[in-house]
This record gives structure tokens, sequence and C-alpha cells, in this order.
């Protein structure tokens, strides 16, 4: 950043927590780009915070017969420019400082899109790979009726995160229906086609990735076939980049999930590794190739690093090993701070989460409109509106990078922390 902070905002008590906090550096990166905006004060004192934090304790009786509690969050970070917007997750990591880093990032994103969204997050502390359907079923009503009163289609809209699908967005809308007497069905996004899902949701935020990257391609001038990609985390958003990028004649040299990973020289195949893990559920194993961990696959030699898996995985412990040329951050926050500076000074490019995973609320917003018009677009239309909207957004990062000589995390932060400030002061102050 050029300009530098006529006040430093950050408690100092803050700035000295050692431990990761993916709050911290949520914030730490507002407050860089609040700094080089000189933000009024006033508007960055509402941006710093969440504007709701909801924790819910949800009670539920196993298979086993045993009953047990599960702590939830739902996190409103802003919802200045529309209801807020963002995931669920399920996880036994949650919490509650993740879910207002993620309703943050969510803010931003949906700013650097245009989105008429703000931002939201919630989780459940849980560990779904252990828990059977049924009980997961049970956990998300409880869930939704501990959170009916805050979400809604003019509140605050959930969507799929990690460990959870389309699935856990019907049985939300289940039990809002039974709650408000109607099925509404643009309180979530994420859902089935039959219950009023967007054609192209499922694989969305992988095909915002891949048109982000043709895009870098085009500004980096530089053609994607046979360049070698690595990837952490093939769920919905790794299976569905790596298989735009295989078409496009990129080779996939290594794969990991929360299981171990595989890696061959050759390249892998993601439609026939998305066919074992259908099967199977990890990666692991899959045929002609050697087993590999996250950490090796940080340090591979490629050209693209696709993390898009959790938080903090790119690291000041691994960062030193980065061989890639561009980071494309599918996962949300998955680089530190310090690491970002690291690859900064390295000459690596990182094109940020806030931009380049916004595909996937990009169509929430189109499932969004659908929804309330009750009308429903082709794939192709879809597809067409979503490329439209993210190189628009791309090339306006691109814009302000090069007018601000900063990175293109930074620039990101900038569009989006700016908008959002605009909109405050087109409002005029208030309290
Ligand atoms: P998912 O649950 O479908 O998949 C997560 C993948 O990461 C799985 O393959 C899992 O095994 C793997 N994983 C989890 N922990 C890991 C670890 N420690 N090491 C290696 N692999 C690990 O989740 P998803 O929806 O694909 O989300 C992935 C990331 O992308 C998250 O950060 C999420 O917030 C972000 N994101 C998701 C969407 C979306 O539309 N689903 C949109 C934007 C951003």
């Amino acid at each position: 950043m050029q300009k530098t902070a006529k006040i430093s905002y950050i408690e100092p008590v803050v700035r000295e927590k050692r431990e990761y906090d993916p709050f911290l550096e949520a914030v730490l990166q507002f407050e860089r780009a609040a700094n080089f905006l000189d933000l009024e004060p006033w508007i960055y004192q509402r941006l710093k915070h969440p504007e709701r934090e909801v924790i819910v304790h949800l009670a539920i009786t196993l298979d086993n017969g045993r009953s047990e509690t599960f702590t939830g969050f739902r996190v409103q970070h802003s919802t200045l420019r529309g209801p807020s917007k963002g995931g669920i997750r399920y996880s036994p990591d949650a919490s509650l400082n993740e879910c207002k880093a993620l309703a943050s990032w969510m803010t931003w994103k949906c700013a650097v899109l245009d989105l008429p969204f703000g931002g939201g997050k919630g989780a459940i502390i849980c560990d779904p790979l252990r828990m059977s359907e049924n009980e997961l079923r049970k956990l998300t009503r409880e869930y939704t009726l501990a959170i009916r009163d805050i979400i809604g289609p003019y509140k605050d809209i959930p969507a799929p995160d990690m460990f959870t699908n389309s699935q856990t967005m019907a049985w939300i809308a289940d039990a809002y229906r039974q709650s408000c007497g109607y099925l509404e069905p643009a309180v979530v996004t994420g859902k089935p086609l039959v219950l009023g899902g967007s054609l192209g949701r499922a694989g969305a935020t992988g095909a915002g990735l891949f048109f982000i990257l043709e895009e870098v391609s085009k500004y980096l001038k530089f053609d994607l076939v046979g360049k070698k990609v690595a990837l952490l985390g093939f769920g919905n958003v790794g299976s569905s980049v790596a298989k735009y990028i295989h078409r496009a004649g990129c080779k996939i040299i290594a794969v990991t999930d929360i299981f171990g990973g595989i890696y061959s020289e050759e390249g892998i195949d993601p439609f026939q590794l998305e066919k074992q893990v259908e099967k199977s559920g990890s990666v692991t194993n899959f045929p002609n190739t050697e087993p590999i961990d996250n950490e090796t696959l940080i340090g591979l030699p490629c050209d693209i690093l696709i993390p898009a898996a959790t938080e903090g995985q790119i690291h000041k412990g691994n960062v030193e090993n980065v061989k890639a040329k561009i980071v494309l951050e599918g996962a949300n926050g998955p680089t530190t701070l310090e690491a970002d500076e690291i690859l900064e000074k390295k000459g690596i490019l990182v094109v940020p989460d806030i931009l380049a995973n916004a595909g996937g609320v990009t169509v929430s917003y189109l499932e969004w409109v659908q929804n309330l018009q009750r009308f429903f677009l082709s794939e192709e239309e879809v597809m067409e509106k979503t490329a439209k909207m993210m190189k628009r957004a791309f090339w306006e990062v691109i814009d302000v990078m090069e007018k601000n000589k900063v990175s293109m995390r930074e620039a990101a932060y900038i569009l989006g922390v700016g908008r959002v400030a605009e909109s405050y002061r087109a409002l005029g102050k208030a309290a």
C-alpha cells in the first residue's frame, strides 16, 4: 500500500495476538483498505464489526438414542447494500470468529461483484463425516428454527459451504416452510432444481474461478494449455474448477483432500477422479498416482496453485516453498496475511478469494432473482451473465491495481470496501 494510515485504528492488543485467527486476518485486511481509502471513522467503525452475531445451542436425539447438544452460529456482517448472503458450514473446527471473518469477506466479495447483498455466514460445530443423514437433517432443522427470525429473502440468505450441499438447503427451505406456512424458495440458494434452484449453481464457484483464470491468462498473455496445476481440496469448488481447467488443456498434477492426496506428473483426469470420490468419498488411492500430502503439494513446481479447502493453508511456515507462478484462491481466506506479503515479494500473483471464488455468490444472486420473479433462466443464460459479471469485476480490480500500484488483493479490497463506504455516504450519517 502506498498511502499510509493517518490513524491506526486497530487495538494494539489485537495486533499482538500471535496464533492464527481468521477474524483478525479479516480485520487487518479491511483496515489496510480503510486506511488507503482514508475512511471516515464513523464508516470504519460500522464496517469493522459484524452487525449481528447469533449463537444457538441445538439439542437433537442421535440415532443411538443419546441426546446431544451442538453449537451453531449465524453472523451478519453487513445488510447495508441488501440482505446478508453467505454459506453455512458444518465442521468440528467451526467457530464464531471464523464465521465473523467469512461473513465480512462475503460483504467485500458481494461489493466487488456489485451484487445487492451484504455478507453473512453460518456454521454448526459438528463432525458431518461421522453423522448419519438422519442426524444431519434433524440438526439442520433445529438450526433453521433457531435462526428463522433473522433469515429470509430480504434479511439473510444462506447457501452451501464446506460439508453442506443442496440437500442441506432443501432441509432449511423445508423447516422455514413449516414455520412460515408456505414454500419460500428465495430463503436459500444452492437448492435442488425442483425446489427452485438455479441451473448452473452446483458448479458455479468452479466456473467462476475458471472465468477469472481465463482473464488472468489474457492479462499476463500466457496460454493455459499444458499449464501444471496443483489443487488443494476436491469438494464442490475443487472438483468443479478441476473439470474446467482440464477441458482448457491444463494438466492437474496433484490433488489433496481431508484424507490425503495424489500426485502424477502425467496428469490426473478430474472426471474419473470425481467418479471415484462419489464411490469411496476420497481422492486417495486413485490409479497411477503416488500419495502426497498438503505441504508437499503446496511446494510442488507448478504454474497454478489452487487452494480450495479451508482457511490459512498457505502460511509463514510453508510459503517459502511455493513455486507456483499464480495462486488462484478457491477457498475463502486460504492465505494468511504474512504469507501474502511473502508471495508478493516473490513475484507470485495471488488472485484473491473475494474476486476469484465469487462465481458461487454470483449464481446465487441469479437464483434469488429467479425465485423472487418466479421466472427461470436457461443454463446458458446463467453462465453468460455470470461470466460477464465476473470478467467485469476482474478488469475493475486490475484497473484499481494498476492505478494505485497495489497488489491484486489490496485492489479488490479497495474496490469492495470503497463501494460499501459509498453506500453509507449516500444514506447519510445516522447515529
Ligand atoms: P466441500 O465441503 O464441498 O469440499 C471441501 C474439500 O476440502 C473436500 O475435498 C475436503 O476433503 C477438503 N478438505 C477439507 N479440509 C481439508 C484439509 N485440511 N486438507 C485438505 N483438504 C481438505 O466445500 P466447498 O464448498 O468446496 O468449499 C471449499 C472452500 O471454498 C471453502 O473455503 C469455502 O468457504 C469456499 N467457497 C465455497 C463456495 C461454494 O459455492 N461452495 C463458494 C465460495 C467459496
